[in-house]
């Protein structure tokens, strides 16, 4: 069984729980193959009322931390670097500005915000109805893809909905098919990867994309995928990998696709069937 874990956040983000030698440390142990750091660069906050006020990311200090690493040697374990950029139109040209100037192995693009709001915070769904919360989320995914700035995967489509409250969650409804395919075929057109993403806390998802979005992307011709934990804590660095990598074989998925220096590297698909947790 080979073990990738692409998305992780250590004390370098606001909300990361351990230090990043721990957590390193922890993906050595685990026998994790490859594992990438991905710190929060939240630039769209600054455009937010509330989380404006959360601490941002020391690119500089995370910078000259990268490079003691790389130093390093992690045996059988490739570690990487890179950042999570929350994704905002108003955000996109300082990304394109600050980016640049890194080297990262993998640069994850995601939308956390809308109207100045983490989702996150439930806030953004109040007296709005569904509908017009997801085509909005889904128009702006679509958006995303066109960014001034080097990214390689798409970070948990679908985040809104596990803090929607609504009790059809669902993204996978024939009225919003016609942007999932603009959508996936945009990422498939651009190469792309799509992350699952088991770092849920939702009573009924237990990952993201849902998997009837992970079977259109196959469907459509998209084959890069990759496994994140998302961790925050070193016990959840490679959290539920079993569970994707069941569901990715299931779908017809056969590698995981993972990023050195933006390059993409395929890795087969392969996990331990008797710890299968079931779908
Ligand atoms: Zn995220
Ligand atoms: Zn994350």
């Amino acid at each position: 069984m080979t073990l990738i874990d692409s998305h992780s956040h250590t004390a370098f983000s606001h909300d990361g729980r351990a230090k990043a030698e721990l957590m390193i440390e922890a993906a050595v142990g685990k026998g994790l193959a490859y594992y990438a750091v991905t710190e929060h660069l939240d630039r769209d906050y600054k455009y937010c009322k509330k989380e404006r006020f959360l601490r941002q990311l020391n690119l500089k200090k995370y910078l000259r931390a990268v490079e003691k690493f790389r130093e390093r040697d992690f045996g059988d374990t490739f570690v990487a670097f890179g950042v999570e950029a929350g994704y905002c139109a108003e955000a996109t040209e300082w990304y394109a500005e600050k980016l640049s100037g890194y080297d990262f192995d993998v640069v994850i693009n995601s939308i956390h915000t809308m109207h100045g709001q983490d989702a996150y915070f439930g806030k953004l769904f109040r007296g709005r109805k569904k509908d017009d919360v997801y085509t909005e989320y889904l128009d702006l995914l679509l958006e995303s893809l066109h960014v001034p700035y080097a990214f390689d995967v798409i970070g948990h489509i679908g985040y809104i909905t596990r803090y929607s409250g609504y009790p059809d969650f669902t993204l996978c409804e024939d009225r919003y098919a016609e942007r999932i395919d603009a959508l996936l075929k945009e990422i498939i057109a651009l190469d792309k990867c799509v992350e699952i993403n088991t770092h849920i806390r939702h009573p009924v998802m237990k990952y993201l994309p849902e998997k009837g979005i992970l079977r259109r992307y196959f469907e459509l011709g998209g084959r890069r995928i990759t496994f994140s934990s998302d961790a925050h804590t070193p016990a959840d660095i490679g959290k539920d990998f079993d569970l994707a990598a069941s569901v990715a074989l299931e779908t017809g998925f056969t590698d995981w696709t993972v990023y050195k220096k933006h390059s993409p590297e395929t890795v087969a698909i392969t996990f331990d069937k008797n710890q299968e947790k079931g779908v």
